[in-house]
């Protein structure tokens, strides 16, 4: 048998390579539920909207988003949304550390968000500029372009984290 064959063969019978999901009761999913209930409806009566903006990161908080978003923590089910425009938004999410060029994207996204409005810095990089606060085309952590509410740890920080971080500030937004 060749070597293909045999890896073939051994992709059709051991099984996906994916790694389990969390389980239910890790996600405490009925605890956030409730939090999430709680404040959207008794303090805003509606959901809470998010716009992303990558101001340099080198996009591995960019897959623990995608992943927040995606089946498995499915971050809609808490009545919070991306949306693509920030005047259609509450919150603004950054994430990397804040490059020249990107400074003024970031400056005029936070402007076109309607008041009241909230920041958020995502991941090591965002709050400090993290591994390149020392590149000549970084000015650091997103508190030096804006007035940061809530900063989420890590490197990258996990999907968990970014969720429960985000039911923290519907707590602080309300
Ligand atoms: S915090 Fe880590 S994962 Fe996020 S942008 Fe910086 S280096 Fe990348």
């Amino acid at each position: 048998m060749s070597s293909l064959t045999r890896l073939l063969f051994s992709e059709l019978f051991n099984g996906p390579r994916t790694i389990d999901g969390p389980s239910i009761d890790y996600l405490d999913v009925e605890k956030l539920k409730l939090i999430a209930k709680k404040y959207h409806r008794k303090h805003r009566g509606r959901s809470m909207y998010i716009r992303e903006c990558d101001a340099g990161s080198c996009n591995g908080c960019e897959l623990e988003i995608h992943a927040v978003n995606g089946p498995i923590y499915d971050l809609e089910r808490f009545g919070i949304r991306f949306a693509s425009s920030p005047r259609h938004v509450d919150v603004l999410l950054v994430t990397g550390p804040v490059s020249s060029n990107m400074t003024e994207a970031l400056q005029r996204t936070y402007a076109a968000i309607p008041s009241p409005k909230w920041v958020l810095a995502m991941g090591d990089c965002a709050i400090n500029g993290g591994c390149f606060n020392s590149n000549y085309a970084v000015l650091g952590g997103v508190h030096h372009i804006l007035p940061v509410d809530l900063t989420i740890i890590g490197c990258p920080p996990t999907p968990i984290k970014l969720l429960s971080s985000l039911l923290t500030l519907l707590k602080v937004m309300s």
